[in-house]
């Protein structure tokens, strides 16, 4: 909770100053943490992950890269304007052997009232809440083990599209 609010300082802080263009390019992640002034510092330790997910039910990355044992914070950004009841996303990292059709049609009976997440988040890593449009989100959570793990959207319906790899080298 401490680096969420963290993260959101550093968000006021780099608008407030007006310096350096801080863009956020399509393939590139977001590289926050790398002022003097933040204790989010980006080392082999930990890394940041940018993740934007549209209107068009899409994220804008297939695939992402992290290395064993690194604590990493993933920021989704929902870059759309619909509302979280018609275009919700989320980042929902499931735990290795979760079948994603099974945990989808979980997260819809879960429903709204769990945040789209099934048995209180037990086939998952790490995810943020539901967002809509013009939010965002971070999660910070350690790395699991060398391997390749699936990443979701976890809205109704939206995981057939909305999914990639989260790939831990
Ligand atoms: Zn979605």
């Amino acid at each position: 909770m401490k680096k969420l609010i963290s993260l959101f300082c550093l968000a006021a802080l780099l608008v407030s100053c007006g310096g350096k263009e801080e863009k956020k390019t399509e393939d590139e992640g977001i590289k926050i943490g790398t002022s003097t002034q933040t204790e989010k510092k980006e080392d082999s330790k930990s890394v940041n992950v940018a993740l934007a997910g549209n209107d068009m039910m899409k994220f804008d990355k297939s695939e992402i890269r992290v290395k064993a044992g690194q604590e990493v914070t993933l920021t989704l950004r929902h870059v759309g304007k619909l509302d979280k009841k018609v275009m919700g996303h989320n980042f929902v990292l499931l735990k290795p052997g979760t079948d994603i059709t099974t945990f989808s049609i979980s997260a819809s009976d879960a429903g709204e009232a769990a945040d789209w997440i099934p048995d209180g988040g037990s086939a998952v890593i790490a995810h943020t809440k539901m967002l809509g449009g013009g939010e965002t989100a971070s999660v910070t959570f350690m790395a699991p083990e060398a391997g390749s793990y699936d990443f979701i959207c976890s809205f109704p319906g939206h995981s057939a599209m909305m999914r990639g790899k989260f790939i831990v080298e």
